[in-house]
């Protein structure tokens, strides 16, 4: 289906004022990243129709590209600033990759799917944006190589948040993230003080798809493997 670009730019501003604005997100810097980034390139063409919609959407290996106003919360919790190094776990199709390649300095990104990591890979060059790395891996062991980060977040949910995770967040440092059982979660956000104390707020409930590998779930039932 083909959408003139001015009515999706009219569905995406739409989006920003019903389920954003209209919710408790008020950081004008996280609204505006919200306006400016194309959804609908991160979607099925025959999904494109919702692409602005107040839902999750179905994207390859029956993994999810998650409801607009939930990746606004978790990048709105984050308070992410331009000198922000960020580590995300969970590329899936990659827009949120883009929102927060729009905020930080540098976004990392690990997903566990090589295509999910192949086709956001090259959306996210077709727009242009140099300050991204991604691969193809198990997130719940972070990505030591660039760690530390300022902040962390895991687009996926897990039981318990990986140690790894916590080791690889900077000291000030935020991450977001969903924790509980396979069907049902709470959004936990945990900042680590300049000290190393770890503050944890239980923002909401949630529902994610699993995060699966060494400290996550086991893979079996939830999406097919590579
Ligand atoms: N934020 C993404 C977006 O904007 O499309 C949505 C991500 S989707 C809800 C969660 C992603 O986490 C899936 O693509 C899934 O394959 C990935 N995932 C699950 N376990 C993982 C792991 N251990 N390491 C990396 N990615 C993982």
């Amino acid at each position: 289906m083909n959408i003139p670009e001015n009515d999706l730019s009219d569905m995406r501003r739409k989006m920003v004022i019903d389920q954003l604005s209209g919710r408790d997100i008020k950081d004008s810097k996280v609204l505006d990243v919200f306006e400016k980034v194309p959804r609908h390139r991160f979607i099925d063409k025959k999904f494109r129709k919702d692409a602005y919609a107040d839902y999750p959407l179905p994207i390859d290996n029956g993994q999810t590209i998650s409801q607009p106003y939930m990746v606004a919360l978790m990048v709105q919790l984050l308070d992410i600033k331009n000198t922000d190094r960020v580590l995300e776990i969970g590329t899936g199709s990659g827009y949120e990759t883009a929102i927060l390649a729009e905020l930080a300095k540098e976004v990392f990104s690990v997903e566990r799917f090589k295509n999910l990591t192949e086709n956001a890979g090259s959306v996210l060059k077709e727009i242009g944006y140099g300050n991204i790395r991604l691969k193809t891996g198990d997130g719940t062991i972070g990505w030591g190589e660039f760690a530390p980060f300022d902040k962390i977040v895991v687009t996926a949910a897990g039981e318990t948040v990986p140690e790894l995770l916590m080791e690889q967040l900077n000291s000030p440092g935020k991450l977001v993230m969903p924790v509980g059982s396979k069907f049902n979660q709470r959004l936990l956000l945990l900042e680590k003080t300049a000290k190393g104390d770890v503050v944890e707020k239980n923002i909401c409930s949630c529902t994610f798809v699993p995060l699966i590998g060494r400290y996550g779930w086991e893979a079996g039932g939830a999406g097919k493997d590579i």
